[in-house]
């Protein structure tokens, strides 16, 4: 792990992969992990309608909402907005998804950490519209 910083406009915003999410997501790395950290942080910017699949991460995440209001949902709960400033916690081997609200963009900062196997995401099937567009708690 280098000591330096990090410029803005050194780092690539890509357009996030469509096989792991719907819509159009856009994802810009502000920390990609460096041993011995497994640290891994990303600025996720999600347009209205635009959400992860679901998925787990084997040692959990932190989303923290930058701006806008979004969706998540942790399965077996209700869906539940979330606005600029909240914190989310999401345990380790929890089903669940993240997104924007449908009428409004989100953006997040996602902490997660790598397994020993250095994964840190496990995907699954795309959230549908119907679990999607559901009134949130
Ligand atoms: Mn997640």
């Amino acid at each position: 792990m280098e000591p330096r910083i990090i410029r803005a406009g050194d780092r690539q915003t890509k357009v996030a992969p469509a096989d792991n999410f719907v819509g159009q997501v856009l994802h810009e790395s502000v920390f990609a992990p460096e041993a011995p950290s497994r640290l891994r942080v990303s600025r996720v910017t999600f347009t209205p309608g635009g959400r992860t699949n679901w998925h787990t991460h084997a040692v959990g995440q932190i989303l923290y909402v930058l701006s806008g209001s979004g969706r998540y949902q942790l399965e077996g709960h209700p869906v539940e907005e979330i606005n600029a400033g909240d914190t989310v916690v999401i345990p380790p081997d929890a089903r669940h998804w993240h997104g924007a609200a449908p009428d409004s963009m989100m953006c997040h900062l996602a902490l997660s950490e790598s397994d020993d196997q250095g994964k840190a995401a496990t995907w699954l099937e795309p959230v549908s519209d119907e679990d999607f567009t559901q009134e949130p708690a």
